[in-house]
């Protein structure tokens, strides 16, 4: 056992979760517990987009080979589309690609691959609360089949994803008036190696391929734009798909819509205190508007910081990690912020134009964006 703590709760096996036992697991760290309420495969509302960052990331994870999933595709670029239909296009270097693949089948590789190297993971596990004595946290109160339990243990890190019950413990969480998203696979003639970002002024489209005639494709929304729509959920996707012609005129018509979900509202997020004992990474650390596609490369690289720290005994905690996390982003948070201003219309076309005279430079841009 690795010095300074006993006994470790990682609580949720999301990318975050799993990535992280798996590093420590390599660490020589061995009182180790991961739990998750889910049961695997389980379902993530998500973009199916890994950038190559996130790709090389779960590349270098131990006991953990992503170019070993046959459902992956590749992705040779991303394409930024103004709602007057200009492109920058970001090409990845053909060692460094991006990939298409749908989430419950990335977490529950990963999950698969923590068990291989003996790590303890148990599915339908809900964490409650820790327990806290003499200022100390000595356990967790957890729910397991609608009985509740104890786990003794010295360290909870929260890797419970947005809606954090950990982090909602020891941080000031507003809700701050987000978008929403919804995100549905849908049947294509041709899919295609190339993942999109369409901005419009009502809405955004993300594009993901996921499979020869399958894409991912989800819109990011105010939630009144969405309330005054009416009908399903799945008429409501294809209204929005309808409103966005240069997605249609890529991909032609909406084809089969094989489900449509929705999740949010996403928004910014007040600091979160430092508390002995407990960590946050992933979703549960800080959660932006999914626009970038960054999610999963920033919840393994807030995995890959905290296995550090832990590996060195040195000091962290929710705000040491977010502070470190965002510097290690640095300019890239500054893109996602222009891209989330309120009125972008005209403005992203006059802007869009002006790069676009500059191939060179925008490919390079939208590559050191997107991690390559
Ligand atoms: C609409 C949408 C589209 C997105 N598109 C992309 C994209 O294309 N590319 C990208 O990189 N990112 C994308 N993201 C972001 C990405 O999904 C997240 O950043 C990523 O999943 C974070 O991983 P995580 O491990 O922190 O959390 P999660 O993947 O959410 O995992 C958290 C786990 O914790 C478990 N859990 C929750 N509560 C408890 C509890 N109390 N007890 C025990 N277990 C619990 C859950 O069951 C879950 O398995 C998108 C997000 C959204 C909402």
């Amino acid at each position: 056992m690795r010095r300074g703590y006993r006994s470790i709760l990682l609580v949720g096996a999301g990318p975050a979760g799993s990535s992280l036992a798996l590093r420590l697991h390599a660490a020589g760290w061995q009182n180790l517990l991961v739990i998750d309420k889910s049961t695997f495969p389980r379902e993530k509302v998500c973009g199916d987009y890994l950038n190559p960052a996130a790709s090389g990331l779960l590349e270098t994870l131990p006991g953990f080979s992503l170019s070993s999933i046959p459902e992956r595709v590749i992705l040779r670029r991303l394409e930024l589309v103004s709602p007057g239909n200009r492109s920058l296009v970001g090409p990845f270097n053909v060692g460094s690609p991006g990939h298409g693949l749908k989430r419950e089948v990335l977490d529950a590789a990963l999950v698969h691959a923590a068990r291989q190297q003996g790590i303890t993971v148990k599915e339908g596990v809900r964490f409650v609360e820790p327990v806290i004595e003499q200022e100390r946290l000595v356990g967790a109160r957890l729910e397991e089949g609608g009985h509740a339990t104890e786990h003794a243990c010295d360290l909870i890190v929260g890797a419970d994803g947005l809606h954090s019950n950990v982090a909602s413990g020891i941080e000031v969480r507003p809700k701050p008036p987000g978008r929403v998203a919804l995100v549905a696979r849908l049947t294509v003639e041709r899919a295609g190696a190339d993942a999109f970002m369409f901005l419009g002024p009502e809405a955004d489209l993300g594009i993901c391929p996921v499979g020869p005639h399958t894409i991912n494709a989800g819109f990011l929304i105010s939630p009144e734009r969405l309330k005054i729509m009416t009908g399903t959920q799945a008429e409501r996707f294809r209204s929005l798909w309808h409103l966005m012609p240069a997605a249609t005129g890529r991909f032609g018509g909406c084809g089969e819509v094989i489900e449509v979900r929705g999740a949010g509202p996403f928004g910014f997020r007040k600091r979160p205190h430092d508390v002995a004992g407990m960590a946050l990474i992933g979703d549960a650390l800080g959660f932006r508007d999914p626009i970038s596609g960054n999610g999963v490369e920033r919840a393994l690289l807030a995995s890959s910081l905290l296995a550090e720290k832990l590996n060195q005994g040195a000091a962290f905690g929710p705000r040491t990690l977010g502070t470190e996390l965002d510097r290690e982003f640095g300019w890239r948070r500054i893109p996602d912020r222009l891209l989330l201003l309120p009125y972008r219309g005209p403005l992203l076309d006059l802007g869009f134009g002006l790069f676009s005279r500059f191939p060179q430079f925008t490919s390079r841009l939208v590559q050191h964006a997107q991690g390559t």
